[in-house]
């Protein structure tokens, strides 16, 4: 199921949410402790605790209230969760995209490496690799 357009926060929500935040930053560092910023005005986000894009919903529960910073620093997290959760969704509807250039060596590629670490064609396994670099050593 493809996520829906972008659901924001209602005003009663986020005044909610910055009622149970105390004035506090509600996230949460990794290692447990609670973030000890002081909310300025206009230096905080109400994020969505399951992100928005990968079925998060907009309601109290799902929202948190974070200072800009910890905002910054959730961003890729929820970039990697977001981007992983559409790969999965779209290998289990069978609409993945396949990528236009094979990854060099990569299973749909035209030429694999051998055990001994030279490349060749897979339709004809004539050896595609250029020849060993010169051995100063013999020079
Ligand atoms: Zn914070």
């Amino acid at each position: 199921m493809r996520a829906s357009p972008r659901t924001n926060f209602s005003s009663p929500i986020r005044k909610a949410a910055l009622t149970r935040a105390d004035r506090r930053c509600e996230a949460d560092f990794p290692w447990g402790e609670r973030c000890p910023c002081i909310l300025r005005p206009g230096y905080y986000r109400f994020d969505h605790i399951i992100p928005d894009a990968i079925g998060g919903s907009a309601t109290l529960e799902n929202c948190q209230v974070i200072c800009v910073d910890c905002d910054a620093a959730k961003y890729p997290s929820d970039r990697v969760v977001i981007d992983r959760t559409r790969r999965v969704q779209d290998r289990h509807e069978g609409t993945r995209t396949v990528p236009r250039r094979p990854m060099a060596g990569g299973r749909r590629s035209d030429v694999k490496r051998t055990l001994g670490g030279q490349l060749v064609f897979r339709a004809t396994g004539a050896l595609a690799s250029r020849p060993a670099s010169i051995d100063v050593r013999s020079l």
